[in-house]
């Protein structure tokens, strides 16, 4: 069955096909360091994570290229609001994404190259645009010249003389078109400078994406380029200008972008109060809730960020335990061999036909609860046939692989042995809820949760999980 996923360039749904054989080179726009990642990041961050990994389960040979911008406008005037260096600044913000990215569980690209250490490939892509004619020096700063783009604007799906409105007019004598972008900005005394043909400087932000996506998958066309829909004008269409004009080449096969989040239905903005940093979220919901949350969405829409929702996402994390702790009670100890059931197929080639339909998220969860739903119905039948715990074993096997090779969940250390402090605790709940002292289980529940266990009451007993 082929992939089909949705190509903004083209506004169509389009089969999956890459450029060569099963070799798939995709970049993302990376986070400029100025500041600590948001969970908007986050969701970015993840929604990659699910795409990468899917592609590689589905065989192809995949080299993810994730950039970080280190130098930029936002850089510079944070470093100098706070008295610091950029460098200073973009290498503690570093620090802290990757940690952001370890306790996400996200993987890192396989390549993760820092503006800063390409520039003299930007100053040479910068030139061979002046010497073909797309862009022009003015001062000691470069500019594209949009209008020598015959194809400017086609990703957004606008003309230049409707940019022109939509846009504020910047009127700078320096450009010949208020929609010129800078290529290279030149740089006033105490920012960070590199040397070139136009005067000490800097790139702009545009330009540090074509040439390190063509550089690091070493290809002038990449097959898959994703980023947020909020990049699409202008950071992706001038991509696509500058590496068009510099190769004649289309620059990406297939353009993805998610959908922006909000925060009970906010833009996040600090002003407003509603600004939520990736650790601030780790540090309330453990880093599976916040991906379940982020599944219940399909990657292109937008994602509104409420407490209720988390608790759903808690929810629905709950019944994967359950499953797995009544199965773990059937088959521990027991050396089983997986037996196929109908019902397994069935869920399991529904889950594949949503995510080949445009990496469908929440109708391939959805495959997977009425898996749950089932196995816990099969379970209930309770025979004595010799392939019910086989089954039961296969159909765990099946929802354990697929959440965690594609959805990256349930990737967190679950081994550690329960202290006798939390045993006690645990005992001491389940006595207060026989003793229908609820206000005293309720209490300990939120006492084993500050202590990263979840504990859960089902039919079969009171359940617990790491979180
Ligand atoms: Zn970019």
């Amino acid at each position: 069955m082929p992939l089909f996923i949705y190509n903004s360039l083209s506004k169509k749904k389009e089969e999956f096909v890459p450029l060569q054989g099963k070799t798939v080179k995709m970049y993302t726009c990376g986070v400029t360091v100025y500041d600590r990642c948001h969970i908007g990041h986050g969701r970015s961050l993840y929604v990659f994570d699910v795409v990468r990994r899917y592609l590689k389960c589905r065989g192809y040979d995949l080299q993810f290229v994730r950039n970080i911008t280190d130098v930029d406008d936002k850089i510079i005037a944070r470093a100098q609001e706070t008295g610091r260096s950029s460098k200073d600044l973009s290498e503690e913000q570093i620090r802290l994404y990757h940690e952001d990215l370890k306790r996400l569980d996200v993987a890192p690209a396989d390549v993760e190259p820092r503006a800063t250490d390409d520039i003299a490939d930007m100053v040479t892509h910068i030139q061979a645009l002046i010497d073909k004619g797309y862009a022009y020096a003015s001062d000691a700063d470069v500019y594209f010249d949009v209008r020598a783009f015959k194809d400017y604007g086609k990703l957004s799906g606008q003309g230049i003389d409707q940019m022109q409105e939509a846009v504020r007019i910047d009127k700078d004598s320096r450009k010949k078109d208020p929609l010129d972008f800078a290529l290279w900005k030149s740089s006033k005394p105490g920012e960070p400078t590199w040397e070139s043909p136009w005067g000490g400087g800097r790139p702009g932000w545009h330009i540090e994406c074509s040439c390190m996506s063509m550089k690091h998958l070493r290809t002038q066309t990449l097959d898959i380029h994703a980023g947020g829909r909020d990049l699409i004008f202008p950071h992706h269409e001038n991509e696509i200008a500058q590496s068009e004009a510099l190769t004649g080449k289309p620059f990406a096969k297939y353009w993805i972008h998610h959908g922006l989040l909000t925060i009970n239905g906010q833009k996040m903005s600090k002003s407003s109060g509603n600004f939520i940093t990736i650790q601030q979220a780790l540090s309330k919901y453990p880093a599976d809730e916040l991906k379940m949350f982020f599944l219940f969405s399909h990657y292109s829409s937008p994602i509104d960020f409420t407490e209720d929702k988390i608790l759903e996402a808690r929810k629905a994390l709950a019944k994967f335990d359950v499953l797995f702790y009544r199965a773990a009670q059937l088959l521990q100890n027991k050396d089983l061999e997986p037996v196929q059931a109908g019902f397994i197929t069935k869920y399991k080639n529904e889950f594949t036909a949503a995510m080949d339909d445009d990496f469908n998220t929440p109708k391939a969860l959805a495959a997977l609860f009425s898996l749950i739903n089932d196995t816990n119905l099969f379970i209930d039948q309770n025979t004595d046939d010799s392939a019910y715990l086989g089954v039961i074993y296969h159909a765990v096997d099946v929802l354990e692989n697929l959440g965690r090779n594609i959805f990256g969940l349930f990737l967190k250390e679950k081994t550690q042995e329960l202290t006798s402090e939390l045993q006690g605790l645990l005992d001491r709940r389940l006595a207060a809820k026989q003793a229908k002292d609820f206000q005293l289980s309720d209490k300990i529940r939120e006492e084993l949760r500050g202590k990263g266990i979840a504990v859960e009451d089902t039919k079969s007993g009171q359940t617990w999980r790491w979180i």
